[in-house]
């Protein structure tokens, strides 16, 4: 892989220049946390590089909450995302697979994926909800980036990921070659993250391999307990990077209708509800072992990706005060490699 060295200065003063052509998105602390904001010229120094992943994830600039779908979407504009996670590229693996790549692919999905640049960045400051680690990633991107920068310093290295990302570096004029030292630096730093995500989750004990363990404990009757704070707000299937359910209406409008298409979210009793108003999963902690499964067995076995990134999104934003953790080290008990239950045959 290319990596390159350059100053702060030169790369910031570069990204002014472009967002004059594109439209370039970027994490600005706003209260306490990172969010994601329309960046120009001066407005680039505030950009808040290699820390944790914004309160929001990338997927609210693919697949927005609501949206009319027909007509689809006329030609998009360029735009440029800065400063994505690794546990954000890993859920927008996932979205891919979904709208991009399988037999129905979704053309508002495809045409904003064309139209953005991703350039991912480390995460040295984890907090301590994050548990990528426990679930195979890492606190920096490998992979699915145009372009990946790690704060140093006095400046930045670039690590090019793909052509788009090698052409949008090609007017930049500043760069070096990373030194051994540079790269010494970086690795340090990431070793430094790497830690203290694994510290932050000394308290839990679950395997990393979820998807193979968890399946065998599906009908385990701790299930029964660990939803009880749930008040089935859906903020964790909306805050989450992979999770992509949605519902079709259409809304007459006049002499036309407007055919959308909205969010939707398992945890809420109306999901998967049939015209004769049966539900599949009645029960609430039906429902909130379903999201579970649909992460660690059922994507995974659909799509050969794991569903959860270990974002942590989804612990600070439950409105129950449930830890994701907390329930997998209940279902695994004392002995994470303990099975409970076989694995039922409707499964
Ligand atoms: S399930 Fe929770 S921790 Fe996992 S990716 Fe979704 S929001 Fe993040
Ligand atoms: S965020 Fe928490 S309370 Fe809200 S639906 Fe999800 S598990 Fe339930």
């Amino acid at each position: 892989m290319e990596r390159y060295f350059i100053t702060y200065s030169e790369w910031v003063n570069f990204l002014g220049k472009k967002s004059q052509q594109s439209e370039l998105m970027a994490p600005v602390l706003s209260g306490s946390f990172l969010h994601y904001q329309k960046c120009q010229g001066e407005e680039l120094k505030q950009v808040v590089w290699s820390q944790v992943r914004p309160v929001q994830p990338v997927k609210f600039f693919f697949f927005p909450y609501h949206e009319e779908i027909l007509p689809g979407l006329s030609e998009q504009s360029p735009r440029v995302i800065l400063g994505v996670t690794a546990c954000d590229l890993a859920g927008l693996q996932v979205l891919d697979r979904i709208f991009a790549q399988s037999d129905f692919k979704d053309p508002n999905y495809q045409k904003r994926r064309e139209r953005t640049l991703i350039i991912s960045g480390d995460c040295y400051a984890p907090i301590d909800v994050c548990f990528c680690e426990k679930v195979g990633l890492q606190p920096y991107p490998e992979k699915g980036f145009d372009l990946n920068v790690s704060a140093l310093e006095g400046g930045f290295l670039l690590e090019v990921g793909s052509e788009k990302g090698r052409n949008f570096l090609s007017e930049l004029t500043g760069l070096s070659e990373a030194s051994e030292e540079q790269l010494h630096q970086q690795a340090k730093m990431r070793n430094k993250a790497k830690e203290t995500v694994l510290q932050f989750n000394q308290p839990f004990n679950f395997p990393s391999d979820l998807p193979n363990k968890i399946q065998p404990l599906l009908l385990a009757e701790e299930w029964k307990e660990v939803w009880q704070k749930c008040v089935q707000c859906g903020s964790c299937n909306f805050i989450c990077p992979s999770c992509a359910c949605f519902f079709l209406e259409d809304q007459s409008r006049g002499e036309s209708f407007e055919k959308a298409r909205t969010w939707d979210a398992c945890l809420f009793p109306g999901y998967a509800r049939m015209a004769s108003g049966v539900s599949p999963r009645p029960h609430l902690y039906e429902r909130y072992r379903n999201r579970l499964a649909c992460k660690y067995v059922y994507l995974p076995g659909n799509f050969g990706l794991v569903g959860c990134t270990g974002c942590g999104r989804c612990i600070d934003g439950c409105a129950g005060r449930i830890d994701k953790r907390k329930v997998l080290t209940k279902i695994f008990g004392k002995n994470p490699n303990s099975v409970i239950y076989e694995p039922a045959k409707h499964l």
